[in-house]
């Protein structure tokens, strides 16, 4: 017997931690696929054609303790001054309860996004606070559970005021010249392919002339002012153009809000709620509407239904509108969120209760108006009389002296031209930093004698009079003890990695290991403000350009921009650099995205995002490209052709024989060949996109290299590229090191996206070691091999490709099984939580049938486990197909039995043990959903996407 995982792990011990099977169970899970050896089956199951040759040439793996060691010395390389910068970036605290219980806590980090609502009701209630308190605090009716950032979320406005506005063409947006400089980026990044012009204009003077469909205000802005927004509201609405504000929502528990002031849409980032900086992310952006505009919102929206027994229950709200459905007229192409972020900040608000941020707020303020009046009495200039945070001060000449001057001190300002310094106060700002930026100034005024005068920037009529956050959950847990007990009580209705194995095809739910996930939160990491000066960033800088450089050799790409923040985010950055590519070359007609029928949602919203028209290519029975269909749509549109995105392997999970074919022939048309990488899983090691014909691809750094999916977000989607399109990678207003100058501007606020989550990428390649990272994609094949094979005989396995093998996913046809018995997708996918189980991703890429990806953390035991559970439901259905058990009346059509179906009267034909205690595992380690199937459709058709009100709760 050959011992591949020995083998490697007396080099690389991490490897054993990492890959769940032992050496005794992948030899007999070889022979249950019928091979003698990983290297073997992989040279079976993968086509030579795209084979690389030879182990990657990365560094050998060091151990946990070496790389932690590693990491330490790279954060320590990053200087942490104190953080005034500003620009929609704050230091805060994150209450330490919730880094114990959530940040760092594999219940909340490691769950999947809640397509299963009955294992997830912990999480949607979290989601479903974020949503209540940006409600409350923009004055708007309807939150959304997260956005990438603030600046992707001003973009996602601008597009949903352009959906939405009635009765003009017009195609120009106006941006406020005080937003956040990384918002306007963004905006005209992503406005061009659309064809909307955007127009930055000094609103002071009033909106300027011409057609608009919608205008951009930053509230407070971006120098700090904080402006009446309502003549710029009123003028844009009568003009008939919509209104979005990007507004600050510890500042909103001060000012009036946008709601009230008649905005129609507000965006924002909820960072300074306890979310650490992390040199610029991951952070949740926000975004409300006003009623009428809740079904065009992007992202993802939970709202309140009930379940089988009446109860109430959450579930994701107004599903249709995503781009699983709706495809290229989708909302957004926004999939994976910021949902643990989002529940960070709920969580702060839940802590620090509406006394509580104002409070916060009201400090932060005085600090503001202390060093105003100070430097005042100094003699230095403040520009602007009504600010909440960030005071603007006039040093004509003297800018650049006065910031060199305070890092000197350890402060890092904000410089704004030659003559203008901004200072932003946050939570953690403190009377010693306000003297140290005045020493900066040169100002010996001490602040607190200067402490006499009108204390209160906010002018009268701005000032908030509504209240905010009365609902229970924000008013009652003030001490810890209360608020562990609700954390914990939230996580113990879900189902995460932690319970047991989350087989999601398509979404590689592997191992996020502790030493991968410690760094994160130290320091050094966590500190960073994303426009610091680069010098104070070294170690940022060496950790993302040798990551960017090891996944350049896994992919076999030239260079590699991780800015990203998601897949599709990622998606739409490679597809910009086609684009910009063909443009030039002259190429500027070239705009057809051709997109197999069977690709991701995210793959068609974000071609129309690019600018480019969609053209399906149809499968083939077996589920490959259909090649002669993508010949006649080649012959069709030649002279448009600007790409093809397919996936690979396949999103039918199968490695496809015709990939450098598809390769050749839309090169020869002139294309460009897009490789969604998502599936990278089934292919680290064994072959490279780079080389097997792709021009581009992004990758999951959230799927394939251990970020944890964190309930839906964060993720990181950075896409490599051949040299060619280097030029085109994205890059960033604020600092150049981001990327090329010739670059398409940026994709995400932060120059590096999600900068502080890469130390776990690194951490998983640095101990993993080319062997180890090869033998994870040997044993996901084998596992997914496995547990075809041990289904193969109860469900169909669709598609397979050489010698009947899958990939790392492989899909089981439930259809025939729905068509003898009735029971369906749902029905399966929900009996599966009675077991213990979380489904396989339901009815993607193909109606009716289960994607199961083992991936290689789990061992033949859990495989077992989760196979013998299959093989029990579908005896179980046969009981219903044989006429033994009702179709309308069996534990399948009822599942899941929460506890409380037990003390209900019980007129079933079976028994209370088999509903609950179905399997011997189901009984020894029983998971209980804490509510029974939820309707949908109801919460659907009676939307309601708040904390219902305190008086629900009223008895
Ligand atoms: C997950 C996935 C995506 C989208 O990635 P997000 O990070 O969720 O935006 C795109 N394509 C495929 C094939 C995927 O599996």
């Amino acid at each position: 017997m050959s011992h591949p995982l020995s083998q490697i792990a007396s080099q690389a011990p991490f490897v054993a931690r990492h890959v769940g099977p032992r050496d005794d169970e992948i030899a007999k899970m070889l022979d249950a696929v019928g091979y003698e050896s990983l290297d073997a089956l992989v040279a079976a199951a993968v086509p030579d054609a795209i084979r690389s040759i030879g182990a990657l040439d990365l560094p050998p793996a060091s151990t946990e303790i070496e790389a932690l060691h590693e990491l330490r010395a790279l954060s320590r390389r990053n200087q942490r001054h104190t953080q005034m910068i500003g620009l929609g970036y704050y230091d805060t605290v994150t209450p330490p309860v919730v880094v114990r219980r959530v940040l760092e806590s594999p219940a909340w980090y490691t769950a999947y996004t809640p397509y299963q609502p009955e294992i997830s009701q912990g999480r949607l209630e979290a989601l479903l606070n974020f949503q209540t308190m940006v409600s409350d605090l923009v004055g708007l009716p309807t939150a959304n559970a997260s956005l990438l950032d603030e600046a992707t979320a001003a973009a996602e406005a601008m597009t949903l005021m352009r959906r939405s506005v009635r009765g003009t063409t017009a195609n120009t947006v106006v941006v406020d010249a005080d937003c956040l400089p990384q918002t306007i980026a963004v905006i005209q990044t992503r406005a061009e392919p659309l064809g909307i012009d955007v127009v930055v204009a000094d609103l002071d003077g009033g909106l300027p002339d011409g057609d608009l469909f919608g205008v951009v205000v930053q509230y407070p802005g971006a120098s700090g002012r904080v402006r009446d927004v309502r003549p710029v509201i009123e003028a844009a609405h009568e003009r008939g153009a919509l209104v979005a504000v990007a507004a600050d929502l510890l500042a909103l528990t001060l000012l009036t809000p946008p709601g009230e002031q008649g905005a129609d849409v507000v965006v924002g980032s909820s960072q300074r709620f306890g979310v650490p900086l992390g040199y610029g992310g991951p952070h949740a952006g926000y975004m409300a509407v006003r009623a009428g505009l809740e079904r065009g919102l992007p992202g993802r929206l939970v709202g309140v239904s009930k379940d089988a027994s009446g109860a109430q229950a959450y579930r994701l709200a107004l599903q249709t509108r995503e781009q699983h459905i709706r495809r290229e007229k989708a909302t957004s192409n926004i999939c994976t969120a910021q949902v643990l972020l989002a529940v960070v900040a709920s969580m702060y608000a839940v802590w620090h209760g509406p006394d509580g941020l104002r409070e916060i707020a009201q400090r932060v303020h005085r600090h503001a108006t202390g060093l105003a009046a100070a430097l005042r009495h100094g003699g230095v200039e403040v520009v602007h009389d009504a600010f909440f945070d960030t005071v603007l001060a006039r040093v004509p000449g003297r800018a650049e002296a006065v910031v060199a001057d305070a890092a000197d001190l350890g402060v890092n300002l904000g410089l704004a031209g030659t003559d203008l310094v901004r200072v932003a106060c946050d939570e953690v700002t403190t009377d010693g930093d306000v003297a140290r930026v005045l020493r900066a100034f040169g100002v010996t005024v001490d602040p607190a004698p200067a402490d006499d005068g009108d204390h209160d920037a906010v002018p009268a009529g701005l000032r908030r009079s509504s209240g905010y956050l009365r609902h229970p959950v924000f008013n009652t847990h003030r001490s810890e003890t209360s608020m562990l007990r609700y954390l914990r009580r939230l996580a113990d209705k879900d189902y995460a990695l932690d319970r047991g194995m989350i087989p999601l095809g398509s979404c590689t739910m592997k191992l996020n290991a502790a030493t991968e996930m410690e760094p994160i939160t130290w320091p050094g990491f966590a500190g960073i403000h994303p426009f610091a000066p680069v010098e104070q960033a070294e170690g940022y800088l060496a950790l993302i350009r040798q990551l960017e450089g090891w996944l350049a050799t896994i992919t076999g790409y030239d260079a590699v921009s991780i800015q990203p923040n998601a897949g599709s985010q990622g998606e739409l950055a490679g597809l910009l650099a086609i684009r910009a590519y063909h443009r030039a070359g002259g190429d500027d007609q070239r705009d057809v995205c051709l997109i197999p029928s069977s690709a991701h949602g995210t793959n068609a919203a974000s071609a129309v995002m690019a600018g480019m028209r969609v053209v399906v290519v149809a499968a083939a029975d077996d589920g490959t490209v259909d090649l002669d269909d993508l010949r006649a749509k080649l012959d069709e549109h030649r002279d448009r052709l600007a790409a093809i995105m397919i996936t690979y392997p396949s999103t039918h999970g199968v490695y496809e024989e015709g990939v450098t074919e598809i390769a050749r022939l839309v090169h020869t048309a002139g294309g460009q060949v897009y490789v969604d990488g998502a599936n990278l899983n089934a292919l680290v090691g064994l072959a490279k996109p780079g080389e097997f014909g792709a021009d581009v691809s992004h990758l999951n750094l959230h799927k394939t290299f251990c970020i944890p999916h964190g309930g839906g977000g964060p993720g990181v989607g950075p896409i490599g590229v051949r040299a060619h399109l280097t030029p085109f990678l994205p890059n960033h207003p604020l600092l150049p090191e981001a990327g090329p100058a010739t670059g398409v501007g940026p994709i995400a606020a932060a120059p590096f996206g999600s900068a502080s989550i890469l130390p776990i990428p690194w951490a998983y390649i640095r101990m993993m070691g080319p062997g180890g990272l090869k033998l994870a994609t040997q044993t996901a094949v084998l596992n997914a091999n496995y547990v075809a094979a041990r289904l193969r005989d109860h469900f169909p396995v669709l598609y397979t490709g050489r010698g009947g093998l899958v990939a790392h996913e492989c899909i089981v046809d439930l259809r025939p099984l729905t068509k003898a018995s009735g029971i369906t997708v749902d029905d399966v996918a929900k009996r599966l939580i009675d077991y213990g189980f979380h489904a396989p991703t339901m009815s993607f890429p193909v109606a009716g049938t289960l994607m199961i990806e083992p991936t290689e953390s789990e061992d033949k035991g859990e495989l077992d486990r989760f196979c013998d559970a299959m093989i029990a439901i579908r005896a179980e259905a046969d009981r219903v197909a044989s006429g033994e058990w009702p179709a309308d009346d069996n534990p399948l059509v009822n599942a899941p039995h929460p506890a409380t179906t037990l003390v209900a009267e019980w007129a079933h034909p079976y028994s209370r043990e088999e509903a609950v205690f179905a399997s011997r595992s189901a009984r020894e380690d029983k998971y209980w959903p804490p509510v029974g199937r939820i309707d949908g459709a109801y919460g659907d058709r009676h939307l309601v996407c708040a904390c219902p009100p305190p008086e629900a709760f009223e008895h």
